[in-house]
C-alpha cells in the first residue's frame, strides 16, 4: 500500500526510546522527514542518528522537555525552521505517576496536569497553524487504555489521559473540513524500555524475577504476548497517511485484545 508519506514533514514528541521512537522511524521509512524531543541532548541525537541511518530520511534531534510551558512550541519552531513546514504531530511524552490514589501527591498531580494534559494541548497549540497551512495534516496523540479501561494502579493516568480524548475529539469536529484529522492511539502492554524498567521494579519488590511479572501481564492479554513497539509504530504511519483521509475521531487501542470494553 502507498501511504503517501514521502515528503511529508512530521514532529514526534517524546521519542530518544519507546513508542515515540517506533513511530519516528515507521513515519521515516515511509518517507516522511521527522523531528524528534526528548529532555538529554545525548540521547535524542543517538537516536535521530541511528533512525537516519536506518531508514535514510533526515531526522532533526531537538532537545526539549514537553512537560514546560516553553518545550512545546520550542520543539515545534525548531522543526519547522528545519523542515519549512509541518504536516503531522504526533503528542507523546513519559507517563505521569504510577500507584493508587492515596498513594499519589499533590506534587505527582500538579506535574502530571503539565506532562499528560498540557503538554498535549502546548503541542497543539505550537503545531496547529502550521498544519492549518498546508491545509492537510495528522494529529495523532498517545494515550493508554486507561482511557477505555481505568487501571487500579495507574489512577493519574485514568484522570489525566481522558482530558486528552476530550481535546481530540472537539478538535476532530472543528478540523475535519480543513483535511485535518485527529486520532487517539491508545497501546496497552508493549516491550519498552520503560516497561522492562516497570518489570524489573516489581519484581524486586515481589522477590521474583522480571521474567515471571512479564509472564503475568502476558496471561492477562488475549494474544499472550507483549506489544512490539513497531506494530505500534506502523499502526500510527498508516492514521498519518493518505490512506487514513477518513479517519477522524477515532480513540483506538494496540492492545493483543486487552480492553475487554465493547468500544
Ligand atoms: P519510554 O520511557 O520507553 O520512552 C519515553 C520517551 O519520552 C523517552 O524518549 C523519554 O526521553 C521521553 N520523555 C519523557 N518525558 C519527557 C518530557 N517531559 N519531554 C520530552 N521527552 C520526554 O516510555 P514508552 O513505553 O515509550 O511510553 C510512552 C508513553 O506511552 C508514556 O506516556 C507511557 O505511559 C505510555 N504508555 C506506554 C505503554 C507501554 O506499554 N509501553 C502502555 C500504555 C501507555
Amino acid at each position: 500500500m502507498e501511504l503517501g508519506l514521502t515528503g511529508k514533514v512530521a514532529a514526534v514528541a517524546a521519542a530518544s526510546r519507546g513508542l515515540g521512537r517506533a513511530v519516528a522511524e515507521a513515519l521515516a521509512r515511509e518517507g516522511a522527514n521527522v523531528a524528534i524531543c526528548a529532555r538529554n541532548r545525548e540521547r535524542v541525537e543517538k537516536a535521530a542518528e541511528e533512525i537516519a541511518r536506518a531508514t535514510g530520511r533526515e531526522v532533526l534531534p531537538v532537545v526539549a522537555d514537553v512537560a514546560t510551558p516553553e518545550g512545546p512550541a520550542a520543539f515545534v519552531e525548531a522543526t519547522v525552521a528545519q523542515f519549512g513546514r509541518l504536516h503531522i504531530l504526533f503528542s507523546n511524552a513519559g507517563g505521569p505517576a504510577p500507584g493508587r490514589f492515596d498513594e499519589i501527591s499533590e506534587e505527582d498531580w500538579l506535574k502530571g496536569v503539565d506532562l499528560t494534559l498540557l503538554s498535549a494541548i502546548r503541542l497543539t497549540r505550537a503545531a496547529l497553524p502550521h498544519i492549518r497551512r498546508q491545509g492537510w495534516g495528522r494529529l495523532i496523540y498517545l494515550t493508554s487504555v486507561s482511557v477505555k479501561q481505568p487501571i487500579d494502579t495507574l489512577v493519574a493516568s485514568n484522570v489525566l489521559r481522558p482530558g486528552v480524548v476530550g481535546l481530540a475529539k472537539s478538535l476532530a469536529t472543528q478540523l475535519a473540513a480543513e483535511g485535518i484529522t485527529v486520532n487517539v492511539v491508545c497501546p496497552g502492554y508493549f516491550r519498552t524500555e520503560r516497561v522492562e524498567e516497570l518489570a524489573q521494579d516489581l519484581a524486586k519488590r515481589r522477590g521474583i524475577s522480571p521474567e515471571e511479572v512479564i509472564a503475568e501481564w502476558e496471561a492477562g492479554i488475549p494474544a499472550r504476548r507483549l506489544g512490539n513497539p513497531a506494530e505500534l509504530g506502523d499502526f500510527v504511519a498508516f492514521l498519518a497517511s493518505e490512506r487514513a483521509a477518513y479517519l477522524t475521531g477515532a480513540t483506538i487501542q494496540v492492545d493483543g485484545g486487552y480492553v475487554r470494553a465493547l468500544m
